[in-house]
């Protein structure tokens, strides 16, 4: 029996891959994932087998890496940023459950919201939530909830899946619902391609995030009600006197 490993790769360099991640990789005989991202590792890994395919294939791509691991072989199913925070983790572990197959193993990863962060500045620097606007799996009505709930409850958040080609108004419903409890002057910051070529970062107030282009390589931050721009850094405070 082979072992499954679901390896964040952090957001797209290898300098931002853990050294845990990197050791899994080399280990691994086969590298599975959506194109995209194992097209980011392919290079260093060449000798490696790779099992691709394309977004929506997700279930196929688990099941595909239970079969390989249960014909002897280590896989690695790698996810961008990290692999439990709207990655593949979860869906893998349901799988081989349902196949009767347990060896599988979680690599963390640097997420967005932090790799994000620490271009921003400090913007969870206090409670945040997560919040995915992709509407896919999960239904607007209970986005719009959580959305108000984190508002509601003076959480940083970070957006992640602002937007797609298919969903561009996601942002500006996302920010009209926010805008019910936030100050309309709330900081909040737009990072893109965060690790990757065309690295991109940019401040505003809450009024302004419906007018941003938000797409699929954007991560979004709004701050809380102590949130601060400090020397051009978004900065939410752990409330330390100074
Ligand atoms: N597992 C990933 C998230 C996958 S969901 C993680 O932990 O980071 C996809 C969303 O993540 C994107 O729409 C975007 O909001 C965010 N994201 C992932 N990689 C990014 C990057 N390199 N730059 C900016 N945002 C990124």
């Amino acid at each position: 029996m082979g072992k499954i490993y679901a390896v964040g790769i952090g957001p797209g360099c290898s300098a931002m891959m853990t050294k845990e991640a990197e050791q899994v990789l080399r280990e691994s005989d086969v590298i599975a994932g959506y194109r995209a991202y194992v097209d980011l590792v392919k290079k260093e890994y060449a000798d490696k087998e790779f099992f691709v395919n394309e977004m929506r294939g997700e279930a196929e791509r688990c099941r595909k890496c239970v079969e390989l691991a249960q014909s002897g072989k280590t896989v690695a199913l790698i996810c961008s940023g990290d692999a439990g925070i709207y990655g593949m983790a979860s869906l893998l572990l349901e799988t081989a459950e349902q196949e009767g197959f347990e060896d599988v193993e979680v690599i963390p990863g640097v997420t967005a919201a932090s790799s994000g962060a620490a271009l921003l500045g400090a913007p969870i620097g206090h409670d945040t939530c997560l919040i995915s606007l992709s509407d896919l799996l999960t239904p607007w009505e209970l986005i719009e909830k959580r959305l108000q709930s984190a508002a509601e409850g003076d959480f940083c958040i970070v957006l992640y899946n602002p937007g797609s080609k298919k969903s561009r108004d996601c942002l500006p419903r996302a920010a009209e619902i926010l805008m019910r409890s936030l100050s309309p002057e709330t900081p909040c910051g737009l990072v893109r391609n965060i690790g990757r070529e065309g690295t991109s970062k940019k401040l505003c107030a809450l009024r302004e995030l419906s007018e941003q282009e938000a797409d699929m390589f954007t991560t979004v931050f709004i701050g809380n009600s102590a949130t601060r721009i400090v020397n051009g850094r978004m900065v939410t405070p752990r409330g330390y006197r100074l």
